[in-house]
This record gives structure tokens, sequence and C-alpha cells, in this order.
């Protein structure tokens, strides 16, 4: 028998589909949504609600072992049986689809509706763009900070796949509570037990629009590429809608949430989409961490309600697609807590891919522990072993003093130069190799080569740099004064050291 929690009722003051597409198309995202935006309201309806389908199908598919087992050997049936009103066109590409072979481009044989959900997705991720100014620090002042994040975004590449280079990395993220209150095995960040949230009464208030203008001040329009979670979660705290409405009413930014109690709170999650929708940002994620979970959400929220918002299947035997519709076993990354159950010999843990869930590139603050960091996503190893590097760390006391921590974190960590003074080295996690007109830098995703095309008198190698360098025991000006000795210009010298700074692969303070 169908299921018709399936067909949930909408929830009051909920997101809407139509009315975010016709937003998108008035920000100029996407001529694509036209067609939705000039149809008949009810056809436009009837359109979305397709798509919403069809998406719904992907997440029954990834993140239902059981319905995928049923939808595999009878699709139509399974479906029925969920309730899932999907198109046979679509049911039965998405079927075709599976067990294909990675040569095999299930694009080339999308549905209508297949391409319809991939041009609204583009379009809700393009909402990004609305955040551009923001994230690329432009403003006068910002120059440092710019090139410090073009530093860490050219050392990712060394760890990341190249689709990683794409992905959002906010400037900011604060924790409004010490701790989580989920508790998932698999937390990569490996977030302690929830001790207490922020609080937003009238002292605490002031305090928060106090903070959200240092980081104005310090971090010039890109302090509002910011997210209000890390190693917790936004829900914890009853008041995080308030934080959000103070810090969009500061900065005109309305930062993005991911939360993993969705199915616990549908009513209040809907009501914070709805708002983020209209104030244009749509990067927000449900973390589903069960089946029973999925059922509780596709029974509180009809598809259209979360059109925009991706449900990321965290479950026992969820799947991923790869090459949408085709779907291959989803794989934990293997970072904070699912390196210590590896470690255990959990089988699960033990199939995880190298990598990190991090995704700030700046600083990190806990307005309960009143700490702020200076971090930057990397693959977690036994060094770093929650996939970021902290580079820096400071408690404050109030608002001026968050201002100067965060300003000496910025004068030591990211001066737009190469500082003379520190001692440098390559950075953690890079194979330095030897190559017979210079060397080169390994990580898993990129190798790059700094090799003499020709040699000037008075210019330094590339070899003799790399092996200075990666000794790890001399600064700039120390290393310019050993190769003068073999009659090597000092500029030179700082030139190579400034493209090697600009690569993002020098570490300060190395020893
Ligand atoms: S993964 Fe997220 S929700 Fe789960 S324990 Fe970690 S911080 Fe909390």
């Amino acid at each position: 028998m169908a299921e018709a929690a399936l067909g949930a009722a909408p929830i009051d003051d909920g997101p809407d589909a139509l009315a975010t597409v016709r937003l998108l198309a008035a920000r100029g995202s996407h001529a694509a949504l036209g067609e939705l935006v000039d149809a008949p309201e009810p056809l436009a309806r009837r359109r979305l609600s397709d798509v919403a389908w069809l998406k719904r199908l992907g997440e029954c598919f990834c993140g239902d072992p059981g319905f995928r087992a049923d939808f595999l050997a009878a699709p139509e049936r399974a479906a029925r049986a969920r309730g899932l009103r999907v198109a046979p066109e679509d049911l039965n590409a998405f079927h075709a689809a599976q067990g294909g072979s990675d040569e095999d481009d299930p694009r080339a044989r999308w549905t209508e509706n297949m391409h319809a959900l991939w041009e609204l997705t583009r379009a809700g991720l393009d909402c990004e763009g609305w955040n551009a100014a923001a994230q690329s620090g432009a403003r006068p002042g910002g120059e440092h900070y710019r090139r410090w994040r073009a530093r860490c975004r050219a050392r990712e590449r060394y760890d990341f796949p190249p689709h990683v280079a794409g992905f959002y990395r906010p400037v900011v993220a604060v924790e409004l509570a010490s701790g989580c209150s989920v508790g998932c095995w698999f937390c990569a960040i490996s977030a302690d037990g929830l001790r207490a949230t922020a609080e937003l009464g009238a002292a605490e208030r002031a305090e928060w629009h106090a903070v959200v203008d240092v980081l104005e001040r310090t971090l010039g329009a890109s302090s509002a590429a910011a997210i209000c979670y890390w190693a917790t979660d936004p829900l914890d705290n009853p008041s995080y809608e308030s934080f959000l409405e103070a810090f969009h009413a500061r900065t005109g930014a309305w930062p993005p949430t991911v939360t993993a109690l969705a199915a616990r709170q549908p009513e209040r999650v809907a009501r914070i989409l709805a708002r983020a929708a209209r104030h244009g940002c749509l990067s927000n994620e449900l973390s589903v961490l069960s089946v029973a979970d999925l059922r509780r959400l596709h029974a509180a929220f009809r598809p259209e309600d979360l059109l925009f918002t991706p449900l990321v299947l965290q479950g026992r035997g969820a799947h991923q697609f790869v090459a949408y519709p085709r779907a291959v076993p989803a794989r934990k990354v293997l970072a904070g807590r699912v390196r210590e159950a590896a470690a255990r010999g959990n089988a699960m843990a033990r199939e995880a891919q190298p990598g990190s869930i991090a995704c700030v590139v700046g600083f990190l603050l806990n307005l309960v522990e009143r700490r702020v960091r200076l971090i930057r996503p990397c693959t977690a190893d036994a060094r770093w072993p929650l996939g970021y590097v902290v580079l820096d760390e400071a408690r404050y006391a109030d608002a001026p003093e968050l201002e100067a921590r965060i300003t000496a974190m910025t004068s030591r960590w990211m001066s737009a130069e190469l500082p003379d003074d520190r001692v440098i080295g390559f950075d953690h996690g890079l194979e330095f190799r030897v190559l017979p007109n210079g060397f080169e830098l390994r990580g898993a995703w990129q190798t790059r080569r700094f090799v003499d095309r020709l040699r000037l008198p008075g210019r330094p190698s590339w070899l003799a740099i790399g092996v200075l360098v990666n000794a790890g025991d001399a600064s700039a000006s120390t290393i310019a004064r050993r190769l003068a000795a073999g009659g090597i210009d000092a500029a030179a010298v700082s030139e190579a050291l400034g493209v090697l700074y600009d690569a993002g692969v020098l570490a300060l303070d190395a020893r």
C-alpha cells in the first residue's frame, strides 16, 4: 500500500519552491528558469512537483537500502509501494542507469525532468555567487586576506580532488554552543557532547552585534561569508534564528544552515529554510542519519519543500550519486571519529577515504568558550586528525580583545610577502623529491615541479632552493645568506622563495 505520509501537507511558513524560482530568476540566475517563471502558476507548480518527486526518488534510492533492493528488482512496484509519484520515463531512466560502467555516461539518456533538476540545482548553487564579493575579500584592506586565502586554496589542490576546488569556503564559522547533542559515530571533527549554548539576552545580543562588527572591521566584506555551526549542531541553540537575523541585519548576508536535527524539528527547519530562501541563501543541507530519519523527513515535508535542499544521506548502507542518476556506495571521510573507529577495526570506517569535511578557510569562533582559531582544511592525518590545520588559537574576554586577537593572527599569518625572519619549510603533507634540474612536491592529487629551464649567472637553481627549504631550519634571509657565498643574488633568492610562498607550499615557523 502506498505510504500516504509521503504526500505531506505544506508546513505553515515553510519553503515555497515557486517563490524561490521566481527569486532566483529575478536575481538573474539561469535563463533556463524563465520557462518556469513565465508559465501559468498551476502549470509551473506541477512542473516543479514532477522534478521534486524525481529528487525524492533519488533520496529513497540512496538513503534506504531496503527500498533500493526493491526498486532494482521491480521499479514501478517499489515506487508505488513507497507512494513516489514519479513519471514512468524518469523511473525507467533512473533504473537503467544503475550498474552501468564508468565509461557509460548516464547524462546521454537524461529525461526532461532530469535536465530540469540539474538546472534548478545549479541555479540554487549559483546563489553562492550572491556572496561572491563577500568571499573575495576584495574590499580595500582585505588584499592580504585575499592573498592568504588564495595560498590556502593553492595548497588544497595537493590534498583534494579537482572538484573540491569549486566548494564553498566560508571565511568565518561561529559555534553557538559548546559541543553537539547529536553524537554521530562518524563525526569527522569529533564534536564533544553538548555542554552549553550561547544565550541571546539583551547583553549577549549587544555583544553579538559587537562581534559581527569586529569581523566586518577586520575581514571587510568577506566576513559576510559565515556559517554559524562547526563542531556543533545549530539547532541545539534555541536562539539560533535570532543569531542569524542579527547577523543578517548587520551584514546583509544570511548564513546557510546544516543540521542533523531536521527529522526531530521539522517545523522549525521549514521556517529556517523559508527565511533563508527569502534572503537568497540556498546552501542549506539536512544530514540524515538513518532510514527512520529519512522517512520522518519525507513524512513532514512535501518533495517541493526540499527541492533546493540537498539531503546528506549518512545512514548505514547509504549510496551517493557519481554520475547522476547512477549511485555507488557512499564512503565516509577518514577523519575524526572515523579515524578512531578505523583504528579499532570498524569495517565501515576502514572503507573510508582520506580527506576532510572541513570547509572554513579563516576564523573559527566559539561564543561560549570565547575562543578564536585560525584554520584551513587539510587531509586528516596523525598531526591534524580532524582534517584542518590550526595555525593559531587564543581566548578572548570581549569584542575588543577578539579584535586584537584577530588582528594579531592576521599580521602573523597573512603577510602579503614572505617574511624574511621566520623559519620556513615545505608544508606538512607535501612530499619533496629531488629532480636532476630542480625538485617536485607531491600530494595525493597534485604534483608540481619547480625546475630550471635555463640557468643564468647570479640566479639560484631550483634544486639549491628546494634542498635548503626542505631542511626546514632557516629563514628566507638565512637562505639568501647561505647562497650568497656562491655568488647568488639575494633579490633572485627572494623572488624564487616568493614564488613558493604564493604557491601555498611554504610553512612558516616550520621548525
Ligand atoms: S557530525 Fe555534525 S551533528 Fe554529528 S556529532 Fe558531528 S557536529 Fe554533531
